[in-house]
């Protein structure tokens, strides 16, 4: 007979929240919403869904955007987001965001058993507000099925409870990491940020660690994950001075008014005030923290504070990191044919390798560049006395990236072969396959200032073009890289152009034929 196995979901321990005020109940009319710092998620973090009812609702005024709404690298504008719901509800396994812990998303049923996405959940005073999307349906319907004092089911859903897995794995990782780093070397938590999934999230602390001291931090916080630490809640009423409640690192927003203080206490470590949802154990955790620091320094109004962050690994978010590095170590060392452990031995083999190979490119072509100008050299137009100046045109195909390049080295060895012969040359370098993008480099030099520029200008203005720069036009796209230095004695100016296909061909024949007046 086959073994089979039951899944159990964890259940958090009873003793996990801990209401120690005499006179603080959490709130049993279901047509009251609870404060926020009571609510069902908070009293206990590993509940899925719970019926509760709606005790109000409206559409939003002012729909929440996602702080990042930019436009994306097309320059798409984010499309218009789909009009939502402001729902309050009596209870919610659902959180709004607070403590630096990101909001939960999920799912709303309605009596009828439709289901409605809850895209982000809210603190307004000391309120939570879900932000429940219409989609589909009608404004009417949602007023109609989530109607004040209706029956109704949230839960985290599936997408929800990964979501929330993550940021409870992560966010008490961070509370156990900011009391180690406080008790082991005097290091305050001075902000923290629990990135989006699944890059590491971070601390902030006012100085850079040694990778020695990470790791007795790290080795720390596993013992105590490994021992399984308790983690619970102890909620009592704010005092009326309650703003005085604020530490270094956490304190009550300034708008909150759900009327309760919560403190996370890890067994024996810390005892720290949040409104986030925590993992009653450390069991699990296994943290894992970045080998270095990085620094940063930060200066208001002519003063300059320098802080680091360490950056840490916890839970789901750690295995999926584990995956994905592993992934593109893997795919690194077949393209390097070597064994994972030899790939940075590689890649500086390779980059090496690199470096020699364009050193010894350059120095190539910069030998070839002295022959193909002493080749120019023998031309009848050069070698000739009879003609004035030696008017000259060569066209070269060249795969280079640099094609510009080399036709200035051909152009600074054709002016010190030249000496003082009067000459004015056109080069021009196509690449050997003509596609819609490829470049057509065209650089004219001479040993007369005036001509130079009337081949330019003349060239520009077949083009329609004006100034330097850049410029797309009708004939595709001209770069004009203005003049060179003076080279040797002569007098020389450069000019270079990049023409691009379909009309370079066009343009460099108009050049040719312009230089044939010479
Ligand atoms: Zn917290």
């Amino acid at each position: 007979m086959a073994a089979s196995a039951l899944v159990l979901p964890p259940v958090t321990p009873p003793d996990y929240h801990r209401i120690i005020s005499p006179s603080l109940n959490v709130p049993s009319d279901p047509q009251t919403s609870i404060p926020v710092g009571l609510l069902a998620c908070q009293r206990d973090p590993l509940l899925r869904e719970s019926a509760t009812t709606v005790v109000s609702i409206r559409p939003a005024e002012a729909p929440p955007q996602p702080k990042r709404a930019k436009k994306d690298k097309s320059g798409t504008p984010p499309a218009p987001a789909s009009p939502l719901l402001e729902i309050l509800l009596h209870d919610t396994v659902l959180f709004p965001e607070g403590g630096g812990q990101p909001s939960d998303i999920g799912v709303l049923t309605s009596a009828e058993g439709h289901a409605w996405e809850v895209a982000e959940v809210k603190r307004a005073g000391g309120h939570a507000v879900h932000y429940v999307k219409v989609g589909e349906k009608s404004i009417e319907d949602a007023l109609h099925a989530f109607a004040a004092g209706t029956k109704v089911s949230v839960q985290l859903g599936d997408a929800g409870l990964q979501r929330r897995l993550d940021h409870m794995c992560m966010h008490t990782s961070q509370h156990l990491l900011s009391a180690v780093l406080e008790r082991r070397y005097q290091l305050d938590t001075l902000s923290w940020s629990l990135t989006a999934y699944p890059t590491p999230s971070y601390v902030e602390i006012p100085r850079a660690m040694s990778a020695e001291e990470i790791a007795a931090v790290q080795e720390e916080c596993n013992r105590y994950v490994f021992e399984g630490r308790r983690v619970h809640v102890e909620v009592q009423e704010l005092d009326a001075d309650g703003k005085n409640y604020r530490t270094a690192s956490k304190a009550i927003p300034d708008d909150y008014t759900g009327g309760v203080k919560r403190t996370v206490v890890i067994d024996g470590i810390d005892s720290n005030p949040c409104c986030g949802t925590h993992a009653p154990s450390l069991h699990n955790l296994q943290l894992f923290l970045l080998p270095h620091t990085d620094s940063l320094s930060r200066g208001t109004s002519g003063t300059s504070t320098s802080s680091a962050r360490l950056y840490f690994l916890a839970g789901p978010r750690l295995i999926t990191h584990l995956t994905s590095t592993h992934n593109f170590l893997t795919a690194t060392s077949a393209t390097l044919s070597c064994g994972g452990p030899q790939v940075p031995e590689r890649v500086q083999q390779v980059v090496d390798e690199r470096r020699r190979a364009v050193k010894r490119v350059e120095d190539v072509e910069l030998e070839l560049a002295g022959h193909v100008a002493q080749e120019m050299m023998l031309a009848p137009s050069v070698a000739s006395a009879s003609a004035a100046v030696a008017v000259l045109r060569r066209h070269r195909v060249d795969d280079s990236v640099n094609a510009l390049a080399f036709l200035g080295a051909v152009a600074t060895a054709f002016v010190s072969e030249a000496a003082a012969r009067a000459h004015l040359v056109v080069l021009s370098s196509s690449p050997s396959a003509q596609t819609g993008t490829s470049t057509t480099v065209v650089l004219v030099f001479g040993s007369d200032d005036r001509r130079v520029k009337e081949i330019g200008d003349a060239l520009k203005a077949r083009l329609g073009v004006k100034g330097g720069g850049r410029v797309r036009g009708g004939v595709g796209s001209l770069r004009v890289c203005g003049r060179r230095p003076r080279r040797g004695r002569l007098s020389t100016r450069f000019w270079d152009f990049e023409l691009r296909t379909p009309k370079s061909r066009t343009c460099t024949r108009d050049l040719y034929g312009m230089l044939a007046a010479y």
